[in-house]
């Protein structure tokens, strides 16, 4: 069985997820804004952490893997530590080499981009993870299913996406789905103009799985709908 805590999601703030097997193994989808904060305010087991799962490089998915990384320099975890995006990684790689990373990372890290040509499965521990692709904007984005091949629970992860074809087919029996709903109902063009979802169509897609959890909603106390991921409102 794998154990979803929603630890931040909120668009264009931060999104990080955390999945967690019985039995020991975790692994974080997308590290936005605060995810390290997030997960010491838990009192997570660092030594589980055995790999990130990035959707798309968009900074409220990836803003907070400079500050995990170089956090886990000092705290026991295992390695090799692995990083999985969409190709092709514009960014993600210069968080792990000076001058950013001011110090030499001393552990291993796979950084593997996944799309086109490449592997479409991959194991990390007893976590089978697939891929799929996700109809958002700018950058590749994909949404993933991970299978704990200890029992079969599977938890899809949509990312940030409009519904489409794919996502409702893996979604379909998914133990667990966690889907974006960035926009309130009534927003459909907005979610269409950047590729996302309204709460209705995500909750359409949802009742495919056992169970759904809806993320990535806009944070209305900050942002003018008509301003949201276009130019910051004054
Ligand atoms: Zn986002």
């Amino acid at each position: 069985m794998i154990r979803a805590r929603v630890l931040y999601s909120k668009s264009a703030i931060g999104t990080q997820i955390l999945l967690t097997q019985d039995g020991g193994s975790s692994i974080l989808v997308d590290v936005g804004d605060g995810t390290l904060r997030d997960l010491a305010e838990a009192h997570f087991h660092f030594d589980t952490l055995k790999g990130i799962l990035i959707t798309h490089e968009h900074a409220d998915h990836t803003g907070g893997l400079f500050s995990l990384l170089h956090f886990l320099k000092h705290v026991p975890h295992p390695a090799p530590l692995y990083i999985l995006s969409p190709k092709p990684i514009t960014y993600l790689g210069d968080f792990l080499v000076k001058p950013l990373m001011y110090s030499k990372i001393p552990f291993k890290v796979i950084l593997k981009e996944l799309g086109d040509g490449g592997a479409t499965k991959f194991k990390i521990g007893s976590l089978e993870i697939s891929f799929f692709r996700a109809a958002h904007v700018d950058f590749e984005s994909i949404g993933y299913s991970i299978r704990d091949c200890q029992d079969g629970f599977r938890v899809v992860v949509s990312g940030d996406t409009m519904a489409s074809q794919k996502l409702i087919r893996k979604v379909k029996g998914a133990d667990l789905a966690i889907l974006e709903s960035t926009f309130e109902d009534g927003q459909e063009k907005f979610a269409k103009a950047f590729g996302h979802m309204t709460t209705s169509q995500a909750k359409k897609v949802g009742r495919l799985a056992k169970k759904a959890i809806l993320v990535h909603q806009v944070p209305q106390e900050y942002f003018k709908i008509m301003n949201c991921a276009v130019i910051p409102s004054d």
